[in-house]
């Protein structure tokens, strides 16, 4: 078994490799570690390997391994699905939060980082596939999110993420990757207030490099880095 700091060179090499595919700068794409269910040790070797931030999906798991000292040395994501009642305990704790899709928790981020005197740097989760089992806000919406969001005080949207359906068939996500790009380069044609539209977060470890190959600058990668959740 490869430990971690060899998985992270090698997704290096791939995402180099995919950059340049691109014509893309491979030192401008963002490597986040997924560490749902990893421990705090295992996640400061990933930090210690070199990615460039860590990101959780559940606010209690995320509260205890903060405790630990888990993520010293890289900023935090919040990358799993945000439920309004955890709010509190995210706004301020997390560099970005990457899965805001509603008007709702727009309007409660922006509150409470107001609140807190700060302002919080979000993605909005585009449900890029149309899928009833995943939250993200559809595409024909963003228009109306992100009127909202030039209008709340308290955040600055950095961009868009998308999670879209295990492919089925190789290079099959590319579409929808593609779709996203188009998304995330007319909203910033746009110019709204309180966005700056720097971050595409989308790519996982099963799909990253065709992520990449299709515009993504940011990618979420567990398994790639840490071998398969227990
Ligand atoms: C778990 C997770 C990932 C990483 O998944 P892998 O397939 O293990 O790379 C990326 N994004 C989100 C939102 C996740 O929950």
């Amino acid at each position: 078994m490869s430990t971690i700091a060899e998985n992270v060179q090698k997704i290096r090499e791939q995402i180099s490799d995919a950059a340049i595919n691109r014509g893309a700068d491979p030192g401008l794409i963002r490597l986040v570690a997924a560490s749902k269910t990893k421990s705090a040790s295992e996640i400061q070797k990933a930090i210690a390997a070199g990615v460039d931030a860590v990101g959780e999906n559940r606010q209690q798991e995320m509260s205890g391994k903060l405790l630990q000292g888990a993520y010293e040395g890289a900023p935090l994501h919040f990358i799993g699905h945000l439920q309004r009642n955890k709010v509190n305990k995210i706004v301020g704790v997390c560099q970005l939060i990457e899965s805001v899709s509603s008007v709702a928790l727009l309007t409660q981020i922006g509150n409470r980082a107001t609140s807190m005197g700060i302002v919080q740097d979000i993605l909005i989760e585009c449900n890029i596939a149309g899928e009833d089992s995943k939250s993200g806000i559809m595409a024909e919406e963003l228009p109306m999110l992100f009127d909202t969001a030039s209008q709340t005080p308290g955040i600055m949207v950095r961009g868009l993420m998308a999670i879209p359906p295990i492919a089925t068939e190789k290079a099959g996500n590319r579409p929808y990757f593609a779709r996203m790009y188009e998304l995330f380069v007319d909203i910033m044609s746009k110019k709204y207030d309180n966005v700056r539209m720097d971050f595409l977060s989308m790519g996982m470890s099963a799909d990253f490099i065709d992520a990449i190959c299709e515009g993504s600058n940011m990618i979420r990668l567990g398994t790639a880095i840490f071998g398969t959740r227990d």
